[in-house]
């Protein structure tokens, strides 16, 4: 089963960093430049500077330069684009849907039967190939009602349409107020 993942799993899998939420989370507080990232978040400037790149490649933040006065050092201001990461959720939310709807597809046009000992489970043309028994175990092999297992995918698939819906905007707060 697919899993829809949060903001905050985003961020992981594209810098492999534990530190980029709080990076992000100061850069919404409105820290802009990653020296000041660095300096609130406690993290090194390196790593800071190493994950926003990253996140630049994946086109979710982006960034100005600008020369520093007083010392003629480059600066760099960062800009995170939230509505990127909202897409991503929402794609994936879509694909969630999708395979949910092939699962209930494939369960509603099939008749299953499946062993009592272990469970392995067939449509009904295998098993009238194997004339109803198991030829993973040797069991006999009985029709098996999956009006539950419908049901089930049924609530997944309402799920998954709520967070396209939501276009994962809901999955922000808990970014903001770090309730997980
Ligand atoms: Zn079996």
């Amino acid at each position: 089963m697919l899993i829809v993942h949060t903001v905050q799993d985003i961020l992981m899998d594209i810098t492999d960093e534990e530190g980029s939420v709080s990076i992000i989370e100061s850069i919404l507080k409105g820290k802009k430049s990653d020296i000041d990232i660095a300096e609130e978040t406690e993290i090194k400037l390196t790593t800071v500077r190493k994950v926003l790149y990253k996140l630049n490649e994946a086109g979710i933040t982006t960034y100005k330069k600008k020369i520093e006065p007083k010392n003629k050092s480059l600066i760099y201001y960062w800009k995170f684009h939230q509505e990127v990461v909202f897409n991503m959720l929402a794609n994936e939310s879509e694909k969630l849907k999708e395979e949910i709807e092939k699962s209930i597809k494939y369960e509603e046009s099939n008749m299953f039967f499946a062993c009592k000992a272990n469970g392995h489970r067939y449509k009904f043309e295998n098993a009238s190939e194997f004339n109803f028994i198991c030829p993973e175990c040797g069991d006999s092999l009985q029709h098996q009602d999956n009006s539950d297992k419908i049901m089930e995918l049924l609530h997944q698939k309402e799920a998954a349409e709520l967070m396209v819906n939501q276009n994962g905007k809901s999955h922000l707060f808990k970014l903001d107020t770090k309730s997980e």
